[in-house]
């Protein structure tokens, strides 16, 4: 699932490969991926990208009629766990099953959000310009992860009697956080994901807020390593998440996980949560 970092890297590459390019028409394939009825998706036809940007782990497209900046046209997207937002030189075949929303150019490229496997998800919405700010996926996020807030934002933020490995992924208390980066987020600050943010003492928060840098690094790699084109599966630098059984990159300690349904949470006993493995099924039901 794209988080943060990779949501960042999507929008900047698309940010400079999109800039002015005029929109020639706007279709949606994906009969449930529009979510928006007003204004509609022909709107977008005749304007130009003036931008493209991201709040939280949803990208925002934004496009305005040229010379008319106050009328511009947002495309919010939600890429939920398998959606992908590429730019292609060429336009979709209408068999391909993985497009939900497409918007051609006049120079014949096409933004696609895709989406893989069979559910539909993803989803995207267009809105003026203006509401994106107050449209109700965007105004109950907490601040961004990174750049990281004030160590007192995050302090408060985290103040609850809740484990500190859902309470992160939740995007009203900390905007970009999911399931891979709050693996690695804990580990780097050598906290248990089991731990109740209430709990923590200010030296454990002040870790916690240090290290959100991984979400900055992680930016930082892509933009060194991702050319013009975000390809479909990321080289996501983790160190710890899903490297059940491998040593801790850390202290060498054997890295150890609890299973979800969904996901999987992995962490080094030695370091995180003094040396206890965690197996106990009862405490994965309380962690969901
Ligand atoms: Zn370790």
């Amino acid at each position: 699932m794209p988080e943060l970092p990779e949501v960042e890297i999507t929008a900047r590459r698309l940010d400079s490969a999109l800039s002015e390019a005029e929109v020639e028409s706007a279709l949606s394939p994906g009969m449930v991926a529009l979510k928006s009825v007003d204004p509609p998706l022909a709107a977008l036809a005749g304007r130009r990208v003036a931008g493209v940007r991201r709040v939280g782990k949803m990208p925002v497209v934004e496009f305005e009629p040229p010379g008319e900046p106050d009328a511009g046209i947002a495309m919010l997207v939600h890429l939920m766990s398998a959606g992908r937002l590429q730019v292609f030189d060429k336009r979709a075949s209408l068999r391909d099953r993985t497009a939900r929303v497409l918007v051609r150019f006049a120079d014949g490229r096409e933004l696609r959000l895709r989406e893989f496997g069979t559910k539909q998800r993803a989803w995207a919405k267009l809105m003026p310009a203006g509401d994106v700010e107050r449209d109700e996926m965007v105004v109950t996020l907490g601040p961004e992860a990174w750049p990281a807030p004030a160590v007192e934002e995050v302090a408060r933020r985290i103040d609850q009697p809740r484990h500190l490995h859902p309470m992160l992924r939740d995007q009203r208390v900390i905007a970009g956080v999911g399931r891979s980066w709050v693996d690695e987020i804990l580990w780097e600050a050598a906290l248990s994901p089991f731990r109740q943010g209430s709990d923590l003492g200010d030296e454990e928060v002040e870790r916690l807020h240090a290290a959100l840098h991984v979400l900055g690094d992680a930016i930082d790699h892509y933009e060194e390593v991702i050319g013009d084109v975000v390809p479909d599966k990321l080289p996501m630098p983790l160190q710890v998440h899903r490297r059940e059984g491998e040593p801790c990159p850390r202290c060498g300690a054997t890295l150890a996980a609890v299973h979800f349904a969904e996901h999987v949470t992995t962490y080094c006993p030695e370091e995180q949560t003094g040396g206890r493995v965690l197996k106990d099924r009862r405490l994965s039901r309380l962690l969901k």
